[in-house]
């Protein structure tokens, strides 16, 4: 039988009074809900043994975006508090009322992830985006923020950053991911409140909602461990990572101009040339009204799988512009 751990609530996370070397599970009360009952997210915080930064991983700040929680599960196993340095703060459900939904959204329907860090007086979300900020996402030195694709698409494993900041650029290629792409911190995100409080972030966008999968998430914690190294927080090389990503300057998603049922024909991940036929969406009888073609030569980071289609769907997010990086820019790289 597994011992019985008892996980405490707490108002706020303060690392410094958890003992070190031992792992620790604190609820943190956020706000309440209309029961008068607290909405209380769960922590996973390992204490290290000895000094370094404190590292976050939030996930499923989206409700539907569980591969991330997998990943933390996952990556509890491996680490001993004995030989950490400093502090992994773990965070597997973010939003909590999205995830109990089985939604994106937090329960008043805002995306949390647009709003951040919130306001103390306003919605719901806005009260709990605040909170979640000032509570916990302050405390940390770096943070990975784990996410999937949207309900209806599939991704493959990407990572978001801004590849002009050299933390967050390191972080990026730390996690030897299929595709990076380069962006700025879209307003609102977690990402860019935290990066634009020294809190260096980056968004890694783990394959398909409301599932596990248990490749990607495989991948991801060998990017997560192999950031651990880097931060010096675990014993062990930094792997070489420079020939493994494609590195695109710039993304954008294709759309349909025709409503109807759409099927999207390139696989994740596939590098795609001008005009190749990326879709053809037919009416009702079988014909097709319209063919989708590719308008740049690309890589495909996400797509469609939901057949019926509306005007102005979403079908294919293609990875333009490819760099060469500068294999001096690239941790771990040696000729
Ligand atoms: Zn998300």
């Amino acid at each position: 039988m597994s011992k019985v751990i008892v996980v405490k609530a707490k108002e706020e996370l303060v690392v410094s009074s958890l003992k070190k070397g031992e792992v620790h599970r604190l609820q943190i009360h956020l706000t309440d809900n209309a029961l008068g009952v607290p909405w209380r997210v769960p922590l996973i915080i390992i204490r290290g043994e000895n000094k370094g930064p404190t590292l976050g991983i939030t996930a499923a700040l989206h409700g539907n975006e569980l591969n991330g929680i997998s990943t933390i599960f996952k990556l509890i196993e491996k680490i001993d508090p004995k030989k950490l340095s400093g502090n992994l703060v773990l965070v597997p459900i973010s939003n909590v009322p999205g995830y109990l939904l089985n939604q994106r959204y937090f329960i008043d329907n805002v995306d949390l992830n647009r709003i951040m860090p919130g306001k103390p007086h306003g919605k719901p979300s806005s009260l709990y985006a605040h909170q979640f900020i000032h509570k916990i996402v302050k405390k940390f030195n770096y943070l990975l923020d784990l996410h999937t694709a949207s309900h209806g698409r599939v991704n493959s494993l990407y990572i978001r950053a801004d590849l002009e900041n050299e933390e967050t650029r390191t972080l990026a290629f730390l996690q030897n991911p299929q595709i990076i792409v380069s962006k700025y911190d879209e307003h609102g995100t977690l990402r860019a409140w935290a990066n634009d409080h020294n809190i260096p972030t980056i968004t890694i966008e783990i394959g398909n909602s409301n599932a596990f999968q248990h490749s990607l998430i495989d991948e991801t914690l060998d990017g997560i461990l192999n950031t651990l190294r880097h931060l010096k927080m675990i014993r062990g090389r930094v792997k070489d990572m420079i020939a493994n990503s494609v590195v695109c300057e710039n993304s954008y998603w294709i759309y349909s101009s025709r409503g109807g049922i759409v099927d999207v024909y390139p696989n994740l991940a596939e590098t795609i040339k001008t005009g190749q036929i990326i879709a053809r969406v037919f009416d009702v009888f079988g014909q097709v009204k319209e063919i989708i073609r590719s308008d740049k030569d690309g890589v495909v980071i996400g797509k469609n799988v939901a057949p019926n289609c509306e005007a102005g769907t979403r079908i294919l997010h293609l990875g333009v512009n490819w760099i060469e990086p500068d294999p001096e820019s690239i941790p771990g790289h040696e000729d």
